[in-house]
């Protein structure tokens, strides 16, 4: 497991208070990682591992 430090989904370094990394909820291996602005946007994300869309 590889420490994640960007946004999955905009590539934006996960510096900001309220970012967050989590392990992806369908294969539990990828960490995805995802800032504070696409949580508040409910921006998607997919898994590189196994193509899970999440919101
Ligand atoms: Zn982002
Ligand atoms: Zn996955």
């Amino acid at each position: 497991m590889s420490q994640v430090e960007f946004c999955i989904s905009c590539g934006a370094g996960l510096v900001e208070e309220g970012s967050v990394t989590f392990k992806c909820p369908n294969c539990g291996e990828e960490v995805i990682g995802r800032c504070r602005h696409c949580r508040e946007m409910g921006i998607k994300y997919t898994c590189p591992k196994c193509g899970y869309e999440g919101p």
